[in-house]
């Protein structure tokens, strides 16, 4: 570990400063893989999920037939994107005692909802139903968050919203909902008492200062995981440029 952080300072002691939806330029985020990783190292994150895009095949369709880049991972891309995930965890580790947990967010721009797969292991086709999804993603013991559900003030023609308008049908479905993203509050979310996280969407570097979650856990995966499926010991913050955290 190159320096002590210096969170303590804040008084966050005992509490991870977490991250779990964050984009590279893997598939639609402007910084590459290890640029994203310096960054959150140097902040002093403990815990983050990189979660690049799988696109659902007929978007990625048309995106091709439009000469558009696709932006997304294919079931052919997602053995050597684990372990380049694999190399950087490592990495993160060893360099600024960072946890990170591989991750993907489905991405189903058809019936519109995405779903985060947090500590994902085999490839998952976003074009199936929520419940499959989820099903899936339980059955590699990895974690379920719906993203961005409800309408977002910074992006009034938000369209993904299939989650919220099934949010009965899907209540018990999920491990967490997104109650904020980046810099987004749903209040819808914490209305219906479900289980939370605070995520910041990063696609570039200014995205770095949004919402984030605190987690009182073990700095180990399992515990990490555990901490969100049970909701306990769960904090919202919104993490600002402040002179307290900056050199
Ligand atoms: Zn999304
Ligand atoms: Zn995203």
């Amino acid at each position: 570990m190159r320096r002590e952080r210096k969170r303590n300072d804040l008084g966050f002691e005992n509490w991870l400063l977490c991250d779990f939806h964050i984009h590279t330029k893997i598939s639609d985020g402007s910084l590459p893989l290890e640029k994203v990783v310096d960054l959150y190292g140097e902040k002093g994150f403990d815990v983050i999920s990189i979660a690049d895009h799988i696109l659902d095949e007929k978007t990625r369709e048309e995106r091709q037939k439009k000469r558009e880049p696709t932006l997304s991972l294919t079931r052919e891309d997602f053995p050597n994107y684990l372990r380049l995930l694999w190399k950087e965890e490592k990495r993160a580790w060893e360099r600024y005692r960072m946890l990170l947990i591989p991750a993907v967010e489905l991405t189903n721009n058809q019936d519109m909802y995405h779903i985060l797969a947090i500590d994902i292991k085999e490839y998952i086709e976003p074009a199936l139903p929520v419940e499959r999804i989820v099903e899936e993603i339980h059955r590699q013991e990895a974690i379920a968050i719906a993203c961005h559900p409800h309408r977002k003030e910074t992006e009034h023609d938000q369209p993904y919203i299939h989650l919220w308008e099934n949010h009965k049908k899907y209540s018990d479905l999920f491990d967490a909902w997104e109650v904020a993203n980046r810099d987004d509050l749903f209040n819808i979310i914490g209305l219906q008492k479900f289980n939370y996280i605070a995520n910041s969407d990063f696609h570039e570097a200014e995205h770095l200062y949004s919402w984030k979650s605190l987690i009182r856990a073990e700095k180990n995966t399992e515990a990490v995981k555990a901490a969100i499926r049970e909701n306990k010991e769960i904090a919202i913050y919104l993490f600002r440029k402040n002179k307290l955290i900056e050199e």
